[in-house]
């Protein structure tokens, strides 16, 4: 295997600046003059190879600041760039891996060529030993052949992970990448992505479990109502939290 069949290996060849979201707004227009604020006058900077969470309760904006970043939704105020680069500009250069779930593997489709798909849509030929290697990272080989339907649902995730990566991008998205997924499941997915991001590679990846965010990302970003409240090294963040808890604490043992 050589380093260039390493799947993360390109992340930490090409460095960069990481993340930079500047007064990003979203408004969506939901029919008869009505419209719906998902995200309001938010900032946030990070540094490459960074490992960064979006924590928020559902529909807090938490989606829409990944797609806007991966250039799926253009913003109504305020930009996005990363590495210095439009959404568009990265997408073009390869350089950002996305998996959304409700980007759908296709049924008829087995695991090699739902990986294989981006390039055969882009017309390019595909790197069947890399391929492999992103099979085995993400721990389907023997699975090669197999319809997502044969795969279990924690199997499924993984190769949205592998299909993300088959450009070998320096920066990975993923939207609520263990949702609904049991212990051991979830487990697993952490150590495939601490293990990309210990390559090189920056993520971005939203969850709704404080603990989860806490395990993984050295940045928390939380999100309420579509304001961004908090934005800080973990440490940082969960020592705040645990003060306020002591506080909260004391407060009710002095009764007046
Ligand atoms: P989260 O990912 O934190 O659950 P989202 O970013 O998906 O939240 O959504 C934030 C808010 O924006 C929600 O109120 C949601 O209903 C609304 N929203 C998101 N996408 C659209 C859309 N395409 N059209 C209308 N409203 C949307
Ligand atoms: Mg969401």
């Amino acid at each position: 295997m050589t380093a260039e069949h390493t799947p993360g290996a390109g992340a930490a060849r090409r460095g960069g600046t990481g993340i930079q979201v500047d007064g990003l707004g979203k408004t969506f227009k939901v029919g008869a003059g009505k419209s719906v604020t998902a995200l309001e006058d938010a900032h946030l900077h990070t540094e490459q190879g960074s490992f960064l969470a979006l924590l928020g309760p559902s529909g807090c904006g938490k989606s829409t600041i990944l797609r806007v970043l991966a250039g799926l939704e253009e913003p109504t105020t305020g930009r996005a760039l990363v590495d210095g680069r439009t959404p568009a500009e990265l997408r073009r250069d390869s350089e950002l891996g996305i998996a959304f779930q409700d980007h759908a593997l296709l049924p008829w489709r087995s695991v090699v060529k739902n990986i294989a798909l981006p390039f055969e849509v882009a017309g390019r030929s595909v790197d069947k030993e890399y391929v492999a290697e992103l099979i085995a990272l993400v721990g389907l080989t023997g699975f090669e052949n197999a319809k997502p339907a044969q795969l279990s649902g924690g199997m499924r995730r993984r190769l949205h992970i592998a299909r993300a990566m088959l450009h070998d991008p320096g920066i990975l998205v993923l939207d609520e990448p263990t949702a609904g997924v049991d212990v051991e499941l979830r487990r697993q997915l952490w150590e495939l992505v601490t293990g990309l991001n210990e390559q090189g590679v920056t993520v971005v990846l939203t969850t709704h479990y404080l603990e989860e965010a806490e395990q993984l990302c050295d940045r928390i970003a939380i999100i309420n109502h579509g304001e961004l409240i908090a934005n800080k090294p973990t440490r940082e963040l969960i020592d705040m939290a645990r003060e306020k808890i002591v506080r909260v604490s004391v407060d009710k043992d002095l009764p007046g």
